[in-house]
């Protein structure tokens, strides 16, 4: 650093007696104030520039293949693996050959998701991108509104995919987004209000071109737009959307409509619909029935729908998937030198648990950390223990003791 009397910044002209500090170079010198620019220069560029390095990472999967991974994570719900494969199998094919001249464009096969909370809607989106490495985020429909309202624009929910590419804007237009509770933006049909129906209609009309593709203009931090954010461009035609609801009380609709189907027919036996699992006969019309417009759905062909977990699905889902719940706490326990051992009535206990306070595949996490947290706070302190083994009384005990169990009584 040099402080040269009688010379003068190259950037902006002023002289050393009008800065404070001026650094001398080859063939000029740079005062504070400039270096202060360009620095705040070089942290938007960085932000806003696409970096090409990791943009061509992802790869493209056969559909088997991809539906091999996912039963590496999840466990059942085989048909919209399988449905889900293929879509996703089209998409990118879709991409590959989108420029090239071909004359067929292939429509984008955005998908709809039905099933209840916690049946692995999210985990298979979530899957699936890690599968194929490409940037993936959650968006939550019930926090979206029309444009003009309180709430997130509709295109804040790429402002989490850039993030999630690292604003890799290349990264993120390939990208995957999970839209949570789509059923929760349903037109109330039955309940038709005279004031605009902020949160429902307005919303969904609001995403058709997103999920058609189109140039948006992100936030880039999210939130509602200002004018004075820098935006940046987004195309959404190769962002593959992937939508998740409960849509409760539409097994009703399904059923309404199968039973009219029946009618008139003399049917055998095989042919009666299965009535405990009526969400496998789902298609488009039921989702318009229950609410959601039909250029929603059109904009979203693939339809799927995942089952209830039973018993014995909970029971695989703590013990097989690759990162399995409880091949999390026995490598945990590793990490600090013990061997950690269940009996294997401890597992049925845990699904028991999870199913008689209806808490899901979610809560079959929260009874395990009642049962191991007591020995995860105890155990890193006290070196003589090399095996820890919970039997089913250690279990019981645990699980009676934790505020989950008085969760029930209240
Ligand atoms: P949803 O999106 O349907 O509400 P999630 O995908 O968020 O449900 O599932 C919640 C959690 O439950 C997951 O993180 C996962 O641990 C577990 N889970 C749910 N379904 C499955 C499944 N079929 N296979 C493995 N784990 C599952």
């Amino acid at each position: 650093m040099a402080k040269n009397s009688g010379t003068s910044c190259s950037f902006c002209g002023r002289s050393k007696s009008e800065v404070g500090i001026l650094i001398a170079g080859v063939s000029g010198h740079i005062c504070e104030n400039c270096i202060e620019q360009a620095h705040q220069i070089i942290d938007e560029q960085i932000k806003f520039d696409v970096p090409k390095s990791s943009s061509k990472d992802f790869k493209l999967m056969k559909p088997l293949q991809i539906k091999e991974h996912l039963d590496e994570y999840i466990i059942g719900q085989d048909e919209a693996k399988k449905i889900l494969s293929v879509a996703v199998y089209n998409h990118y094919k879709r991409l590959s050959v989108s420029g090239k001249g071909d004359d067929i464009e292939i429509d984008k096969s955005n998908v709809i998701l039905v099933g209840r909370t916690g049946t692995g809607k999210t985990l298979l989106a979530k899957t699936i991108a890690k599968t194929l490495n490409v940037p993936f985020c959650i968006a939550d429909a019930t926090v979206l509104t029309e444009a003009g309202y309180v709430g997130e624009d509709v295109e804040s929910i790429l402002s989490r995919l850039l993030q999630a590419a690292d604003f890799n804007v290349e990264a993120a237009e390939r990208g995957i987004v999970f839209i949570d509770e789509i059923d929760k933006i349903a037109r109330k049909s039955d309940n038709p209000s005279i004031t605009r129906d902020v949160s429902g209609e307005g919303v969904q009309q609001a995403m058709l071109k997103l999920l058609e593709g189109t140039e948006v203009n992100v936030p880039p931090q999210g939130g509602r737009k200002h004018p004075e954010q820098k935006m940046i461009k987004v195309n959404t035609t190769n962002i593959l959307f992937i939508a998740g609801g409960a849509f409760d009380g539409i097994e009703k609709i399904i059923g309404r409509r199968v039973n009219r189907n029946m009618i008139g027919f003399a049917s055998k036996d095989e042919e009666k619909p299965d009535s405990e699992n009526l969400l496998q006969y789902i298609i488009p019309s039921d989702v318009k029935e229950f609410g959601l417009i039909p250029e929603l759905i059109g904009r979203m062909p693939v339809l799927s729908y995942l089952h209830p977990l039973d018993e014995k699905a909970l029971r695989r889902i703590l013990t097989e998937p690759k990162n399995a719940l409880i091949k999390q706490y026995v490598h945990l326990f590793q990490l600090d030198g013990v061997d950690l051992k269940f009996d294997a009535d401890v597992f049925d206990f845990i699904v028991n648990m999870a199913l008689e306070y209806k808490l899901g595949a979610r809560g079959l996490r929260s009874i395990c950390e009642a049962i191991l947290n007591d020995a995860m706070f105890d155990l890193p302190s006290d070196k003589n223990v090399k095996t820890f083994r919970v039997d089913l009384a250690y279990a019981q005990s645990k699980f009676a003791g934790s505020k989950l169990a008085k969760l029930k009584i209240a």
